[in-house]
């Protein structure tokens, strides 16, 4: 029987997601498909209660509705619950044939980070880490670098309660944390792993987004950090995915550090995602494919 899976999210037009999802079916044959699902803010109970009816196996959430969806989870994996936000939901029956449906919540995001500095083999253990950014992305990646054993983390963001509620959740999670702004930030000298998890360096309509910012921030199509400060043996990891080469891992490549584009941690998050729905690895290399295909 043909299973459904989605990804639900306001705006979801340019999601990569079904394009990953499905090259992934086609290559193992697997009778399944994925589709992008518009639900507006405001609207997500309504979203939820449509996706159950349709007999949906399992769905992404994404922007805006990863920490509102914790509402309405029974039942939640441990990341899930550290970081405060979902992006991966199994629809499961209802024990005892009731014919009613049951969500578990999981977040891919962390794992999703992690897995393409696994990949290469670098160690995060009491390497100090500058993270840009204080919204849902930073606080998996700041997760993921407790997880490890990170030693400081300085989060840089241009709103003040951001940064510090991430600092101190950072510092719950046993990370040392400090915060800067971005006319403040501290000299890069000194940290091993450079991290935007700003929208700074997106192409314009990526993401709804492609404006100057006036707001003491970066100008969003410009670079998040004085790329002159970037050396050798850094590691320069940008999470945003279009485009693959973003200007800031362009100066990073040219300064020789080693570069980690975004588009590896959707792919990271995804082939998690799969393998939680399917119990089965994720055949990574199609995936890639499909992924990097519709972004060159
Ligand atoms: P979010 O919750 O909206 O957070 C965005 C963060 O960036 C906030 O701290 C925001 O500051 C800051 N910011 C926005 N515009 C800025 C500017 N012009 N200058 C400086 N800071 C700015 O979004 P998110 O979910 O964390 O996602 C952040 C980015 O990562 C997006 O581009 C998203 O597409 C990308 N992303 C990639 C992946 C992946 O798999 N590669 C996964 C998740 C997200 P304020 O709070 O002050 O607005």
């Amino acid at each position: 029987m043909l299973s459904t899976y989605a990804v639900i999210g306001d705006p979801i037009h340019h999601s990569m997601s079904p394009s990953i999802h499905n090259a992934a079916f086609r290559e193992l044959g697997m009778d399944a498909t994925y589709i992008a699902y518009r639900v507006p803010a405001g609207e997500l109970e309504e979203g939820i209660e449509s996706l159950k009816r349709t007999g949906m196996a399992g769905f992404n959430v994404t922007i805006p509705h990863k920490v509102e969806i914790m509402r309405f989870l029974d039942k939640t994996d441990e990341g899930c619950s550290a970081i405060g936000a979902a992006n991966t939901v199994v629809v499961m029956a209802e024990d005892g044939g009731g014919g009613g449906a049951v969500l578990k919540g999981y977040n891919t995001d962390m794992d999703g980070f992690l897995d393409p500095i696994r990949r290469r083999g670098i160690g995060i253990a009491g390497e100090d880490v500058l993270l840009m950014g204080a919204g849902g992305a930073a606080r998996a990646i700041a997760a993921g670098f407790a997880k490890e054993g990170a030693g400081r983390i300085t989060v840089v963001g241009r709103d003040g309660a951001k940064t510090g509620e991430l600092a101190r959740f950072a510092r719950s999670l046993g990370l040392d944390s400090d915060v800067a702004g971005f006319g403040d930030m501290p000299a890069l000298a000194g940290y091993k792993f450079v991290v935007n998890a700003t929208p700074v360096g997106m192409a314009a309509g990526g993401d709804g987004g492609g404006t100057k910012d006036a707001d003491g921030g970066a100008e969003k199509d410009g670079l998040p950090v004085d790329a002159s400060q970037i050396e050798e043996g850094m590691v320069v990891y940008d999470i945003v995915y279009r485009p693959i080469n973003t200007g800031l891992l362009g100066k990073a490549k040219k300064a020789g550090a080693t570069t980690i584009p975004g588009y590896e941690m959707l792919l990271g998050q995804a082939a998690r995602a799969f393998e939680i729905w399917h119990g089965r690895d994720a055949p990574y290399g199609a995936m890639k494919r499909a992924l990097v295909g519709m972004s060159a």
